[in-house]
């Protein structure tokens, strides 16, 4: 038997979420079709304030509703600034509680096989914010996959040219092809604090 129309599409939208196939795409529809009123009434509310109260931080990338609580927060170390390709990895920094800089959210890495430039990533934003903010350090916070290594190099061959500015990265210890919202506090708040300098150390 086929599903309804309404149920193939409310379908059709969990399956655009990661990780969600065809076979939990069509539990959760059902679930949802079976939840009370007041339950389905909330998911409503909630998805549709998704769209009328969230903003994304044009500078770091951080969502939020009133104010960015990052790029507004005064006791803010304004001289650091760590890169991420994701902003979900601003969430896992955060919550290790070990960094008090501000934050730059790359779109993506640089891929050949995606076809994404240095442009398309947001790579000459970057370097801007670097020179014009006069940043100290850059803290790159990528992935461990060839991507993420490949951008890592790039915008540090980028930033060799600008001011004063130091390169670093997360230590190692960070398994090989592992994105850090999938790691815990610890290990991240390690590799945070043990970071190596890979450009403009005895500048
Ligand atoms: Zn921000």
């Amino acid at each position: 038997m086929e599903h309804i129309e309404t149920v193939k599409e409310l379908i059709a939208c969990y399956k655009k979420l990661p990780g969600i196939g065809t076979k939990t795409a069509e539990r959760l529809a059902y679930a949802t079709l079976r939840l009370s009123k007041i339950d389905r009434d909330a998911f409503q509310a909630a998805l549709f304030d998704l769209d009328s109260k969230v903003k994304l931080c044009p500078r770091c990338g951080t969502f939020f509703e009133d104010r960015c609580p990052i790029c507004s927060d005064p006791k803010r170390n304004k001289q650091l600034l760590l890169v991420v390709s994701d902003s979900k990895d601003i969430l896992a920094i955060e919550r290790t509680n070990t960094y008090n800089g501000l934050y730059f959210t790359l779109n993506g890495n640089l891929s050949p096989l995606k076809n994404k430039t240095a442009k398309d990533i947001g790579i000459d934003e970057l370097k801007k914010r670097v020179e014009t903010e006069q940043i100290q350090e850059v803290i790159l916070a990528l992935p461990t996959s060839l991507e993420g290594e490949t951008t890592a190099l790039y915008i540090t061959n980028i930033l060799k040219d600008l001011h004063d500015v130091k390169v670093s990265r997360l230590a190692y210890g960070i398994p090989i092809g592992t994105n850090l919202e999938y790691l815990d506090e610890m290990t991240i708040s390690q590799s945070l604090k043990g970071r190596v300098v890979i450009s403009g150390e005895n500048k």
